[in-house]
């Protein structure tokens, strides 16, 4: 081990073995054929959308791990043995702190200054109260503001240029990184043109959602934002909380109840069947669909689709 130091909570430590023999704990994995070692860096992003800007940025030299599995729910990621260590030992890890509190354990214990808080640069929207005193307790503590940076393109873009120059120390990939962040902030510019251009003359501008996912989008494109369950899409909305959405509805003519789709629907339907209104997949990105051909772009075009579709757009 290169790391003697490293420190493992006991079950990860009593799982050591087995993942050491189990190649492969169901995430990308690196190559590990050790013929052709790979020249550039390791880099392990948190989820979805850090994977993808890191897969842009770096090219095909960098081994980019996710770990966050496709279909499975980012907020609540646990990690295996297997995954502490390859934390310990990337040269870089892509996370946001408060949004996935077992990467936070592990980036605290076993990163270091290979760490980059993807957020550093991104003014975060503050973590909206709804009134709901039993969501939302024991969400984000370590991170002052809403996590959800990544489903506003503009904001990717900026993540990618501090990929770039986290690893312009490396000489092997520093000039692809370079242009990757470049090329990056060209395709999230386009979309975001094209998003802003979609939804400029749209009826309605309040989005109901299953989870405040989408503050980011909401505030770029000029929505506001209710979500029916906090932060997390695990949290349980009380009764109280889903006659004050369901008034909200009927009140401001809302057509579109959106759910995700790595979520039950089951309580945007509850407020869907008590308000009449029509139900609609909206994607927060948190991870890929498992066996989703595609990628952030795509998902991100589908969600304008069905924004135009339910908020009245022209
Ligand atoms: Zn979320």
């Amino acid at each position: 081990m290169s790391h003697p130091s490293r420190r493992l909570a006991l079950p990860a430590l009593a799982l050591m073995a087995v993942g050491l023999l189990a190649a492969c704990g169901g995430s990308a994995t690196p190559s590990d054929g050790s013929t052709s070692p790979s020249t550039g860096p390791t880099i392990v992003a948190a989820f979805y959308p850090l994977a993808y800007a890191a897969e842009q940025v770096a090219g095909p030299d960098a081994t980019i791990i996710n770990l966050t599995p496709p279909g499975a729910e980012a907020h609540d990621l646990e990690l295996t043995a297997q995954q502490v260590a390859q934390i310990a030992d990337a040269d870089l890890v892509l996370y946001i702190p408060g949004f996935q509190p077992a990467v936070d354990e592990a980036v605290e214990q076993q990163a270091g200054d290979r760490a980059l808080n993807v957020t550093e640069a991104i003014e975060l929207l503050p973590a909206e109260e709804h009134g709901d005193e039993h969501a939302g307790e024991e969400e984000h503590a370590a991170l002052d503001g809403d996590p959800h940076v990544w489903l506003n393109p503009l904001n990717m873009a900026t993540i990618g240029g501090e990929i770039a120059a986290r690893l312009s120390s490396n000489s092997s990939i520093a000039a692809t990184a370079e242009k990757g962040a470049s090329d990056l902030r060209a395709s999230m510019e386009a979309l975001n043109a094209e998003w802003a251009a979609g939804t400029a003359a749209c009826t309605i501008r309040d989005l109901v959602v299953s989870h405040e996912a989408f503050g980011y989008l909401a505030a770029a494109y000029g929505f506001t934002q209710m979500g029916i369950a906090g932060l997390s899409p695990e949290a349980e909305p009380s009764p109280a909380r889903l006659a004050e959405v369901a008034k909200f509805v009927k009140d401001n003519g809302i057509t579109t109840i959106y759910y995700e789709t790595l979520v039950d629907p089951k309580v945007a339907q509850t407020v869907a069947a008590e308000t009449g209104a029509a139900t609609a997949v909206l994607d927060p990105l948190e991870g890929l669909p498992e066996g989703y051909v595609g990628d952030y772009v795509t998902v991100m075009k589908d969600n304008l689709a069905q924004v135009r579709a339910g908020q009245g757009c022209t």
